[in-house]
């Protein structure tokens, strides 16, 4: 069993799940329709902060790079949390962050691909 995360670790693991949970459903509405790989969308910032409205754009390939791993999330750089989450990919447009093992079991039970 992994550590049990504390109430920070989990509140924000939590909104970020959130996050992630709009952007899956944003993401199944626009490829019914477009099925433009090129094309980027505005997918919501996955970050752990409650009142963030920020968005990145993001081709469906980009999202389901961050997407193929349940402890992966994208955001607008310098949303990350250092104290919970890391940095694993910069890009032009947003970074990646994983998350502390701590908290893969929210992460992972909230999520709904089969894999
Ligand atoms: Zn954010």
């Amino acid at each position: 069993m992994p550590p049990i995360p504390d109430q920070r670790t989990r509140r924000i693991a939590e909104n970020e799940v959130v996050f992630r949970e709009i952007n899956e459903r944003l993401e199944r509405d626009l490829r019914a329709v477009s099925a433009d790989e090129t094309e980027r969308f505005a997918f919501v910032c996955e970050c752990g902060r409650q009142d963030c409205e920020l968005t990145i754009d993001l081709t469906f390939d980009e999202y389901e790079r961050v997407r193929a791993d349940p402890l992966h999330f994208a955001i607008v750089a310098g949303h990350d949390e250092p104290d919970v989450e890391r940095v694993i990919e910069t890009h032009e447009r947003y970074v990646v962050v994983r998350k502390h093992e701590s908290t893969r079991p929210i992460v992972e039970w909230t999520d709904t691909r089969e894999r």
